[in-house]
């Protein structure tokens, strides 16, 4: 706080002798990092000023709010005012707007949104943890009636009184992201038939686009409309009442009500003002600490930039995790300590009409974006527990680690159970720079209707190790319209039958002892199964015959996913 002596303090200023710390937003970030810093200091004023009605409040139960999952709106507020002032000696300020920020006079500005009236408060130290405000794209309708974003609860509280008093039949959801996906599931709670409109050709964009396919498939049969690859133009009144979503292609989707989650950006509007440095992608710069460019504000959650701790760079990342984490670090520094935010690997999850899909670090398209071409991946589909026991069903898991030093970069994985808790240990195994070679020895739980002796996480770390040591040389199938070599299908006639890769052979690995020697030695063998497990055995036994055989990892699962990706021929 270096820069504390040189100018007149806020204590001084008001009079009181201790030091006082102002937050900006009461929820995730600013919330957290009051209660921390109380538990650190019983000697500071700590004041919170949220320009909405409620403070601490579950952003990320809206969409289940709105679903009537959750149907008492009291269970969103997880703290109250009262409860800050009672058990906390924190002062909250709700319907009170922060409007400016005076850093070299340290005062912000706040309006009383009940009374109109605004007045200064100094401050010893300020905490910035305003959000992110839902991107309203400059196209004409987005301000019609009906047309909603969800940040809030009363934005919640309206979309439920425009269902009801509507009697709404029909959604357009533009936007195809986690917030999209999960106001798609919870509208069709509410019995309308949605359609969601994305400008990429997948869902859910921190995916691969084959990693997104089974997502797609599960959307599509629970009757959600897929406009994919098209963005929105405009959104017009329609005739006799409603909107019509008016996409760049053309097509037009009645709908009743639109909810538009195309992303956020950064509310750094107050932190322009005071001057602190802004980066490249609109977020407010911090240190490891939290602080940003002037020593007396600090930054937290979806307004800042923060660096993703796999690719180097600095990202956005607005989760309610990091933004907690953040607060916390926040508090930690005012009150003097040395806590540093680790930063982000984007682990995250999404659950849609008893679909999960979790993702955990790099993913491979962003590996490319950033020029890291030294990565291997392995895919495999295993079942969530043991196969004898009823009920197992697969989890669609990709890897990615770095070669040769097998550091875990990033995983993504799709399933009706277990797939966050894998995505979970893999996450963890990243934040202690974990390699394959961990999570293959990761000693993790089983009992059959939990898990397998060899746990999905398991199997993806052998199969990774493999890679890594030439056991199980793999094929990329990005390669596979451009590759000279003979695909061979090592399943049994009839699944080969039932649907195959173009122009590979059928050679099932119950014959290849008896029949390996029609195989050509002179040409590459690029291995299909139906998973890659049958494959990975032909590999081997040809490997060690002389032949020079790859598998494709994941097999005619993972070629369908790719195909509907457009990935593969
Ligand atoms: C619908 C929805 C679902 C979500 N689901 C998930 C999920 O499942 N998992 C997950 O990890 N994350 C989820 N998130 C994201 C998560 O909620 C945010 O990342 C997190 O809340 C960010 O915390 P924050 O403190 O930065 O901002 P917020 O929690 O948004 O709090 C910012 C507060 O600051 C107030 N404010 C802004 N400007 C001013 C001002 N000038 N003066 C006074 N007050 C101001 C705002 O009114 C707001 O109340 C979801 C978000 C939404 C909207």
């Amino acid at each position: 706080m270096s820069d504390q002596a040189n100018s007149q303090s806020a204590s001084s200023q008001n009079g009181s002798t201790r030091r006082r710390v102002l937050i900006v937003g009461g929820v995730a970030g600013g919330a957290s990092c009051a209660a921390r810093l109380r538990r650190l200091d019983e000697s500071v004023e700590i004041a919170m000023f949220d320009r909405g009605p409620y403070v601490s409040f579950a952003n990320c139960g809206l969409p289940y709010y709105v679903g009537n999952v959750i149907s008492d709106e009291r269970k969103l507020l997880v703290a109250s005012r009262e409860m800050f002032r009672d058990r906390f000696n924190i002062e909250v300020h709700t319907d009170t707007e922060v409007t400016g920020v005076d850093s070299g006079a340290r005062t912000i500005t706040v309006r009383d949104g009940r009374t109109g009236y605004s007045r200064t408060e100094s401050y010893d130290a300020l905490v910035l943890s305003p959000g992110a405000a839902p991107i309203r794209p400059p196209v004409p309708g987005v301000e019609l009636p009906g047309v909603f974003a969800v940040r809030s609860i009363p934005d919640s509280r309206r979309i439920r009184s425009w269902i009801v008093d509507r009697n709404a039949k029909t959604a357009v959801v533009v936007g195809g992201g986690f917030i999209g996906l999960e106001m798609a599931e919870n509208l069709i709670h509410r019995e309308l038939s949605v359609a969601i409109l994305e400008k990429l050709p997948q869902v859910m964009p921190p995916l691969d686009p084959e990693m997104a396919v089974p997502l797609m498939e599960h959307l599509a049969a629970k009757g959600i409309q897929l406009h994919l690859g098209d963005g929105l133009a405009c959104i017009e009144e329609r005739d006799g009442g409603g909107l019509i979503v008016v996409a760049e292609s053309g097509a037009r989707l009645p709908a009743d009500l639109v909810v538009l989650a195309i992303g956020v950006r950064p509310e750094a509007g107050l932190a322009k003002e005071a001057g602190l440095q802004i980066g490249p992608r609109g977020g407010v710069v911090v240190d490891a600490q939290m602080r940003t460019s002037d020593s007396n504000i600090w930054a937290v959650g979806d307004v800042v930039e923060v660096q993703d701790v796999l690719t180097g760079q600095e990202t956005v990342l607005p989760l309610a995790g990091p933004a907690n984490r953040q607060g916390r670090v926040a508090a930690e520094s005012i009150a003097g300590r040395g806590t540093h935010f680790r930063g982000v690997q984007a682990t995250a999850v999404v659950g849609v009409l008893g679909l999960t899909v979790a993702s955990t670090g790099a993913s491979e398209k962003g590996l490319r974006r950033v020029a890291v071409t030294s990565f291997e991946k392995v895919y495999l589909h295993p079942g969530h527990h043991a196969g004898y026991y009823p009920g197992a069903h697969a989890i669609h898991l990709k890897l990615l680690f770095s070669v040769p030093d097998g550091r875990i970069l990033g995983a993504q994985a799709v399933g009706l159970e277990g797939v966050e808790k894998r995505i979970d240990v893999i996450a963890t195994a990243i934040q202690f720079n974990g390699t394959v070679h961990d999570l293959a020895e990761a000693e993790l739980c089983y009992a059959p209707q939990f898990g397998a002796a060899k746990d999905p996480v398991n199997l993806a770390g052998m199969l990774a190790e493999n890679v890594l040591n030439g056991d199980m040389p793999v094929a990329d199938w990005l390669e596979l319209d451009h590759a000279d070599a003979l695909l061979v299908d090592v399943r049994e006639p009839a699944e080969f039958a039932g649907g195959h890769i173009p122009n590979a052979i059928n050679l099932p690995l119950s014959q290849l002892r008896s029949r390996y020697v029609e195989l050509p030695t002179d040409r590459d063998l690029w291995l299909c199964c139906a998973v890659g497990q049958r494959a990975y055995y032909a590999t081997r036994f040809l490997n060690q015959h002389g032949y020079r055989s790859c598998n494709l990892s994941g097999g005619y699962t993972t070629y369908k996913a790719l195909k509907a990706a457009g990935l593969a021929g």
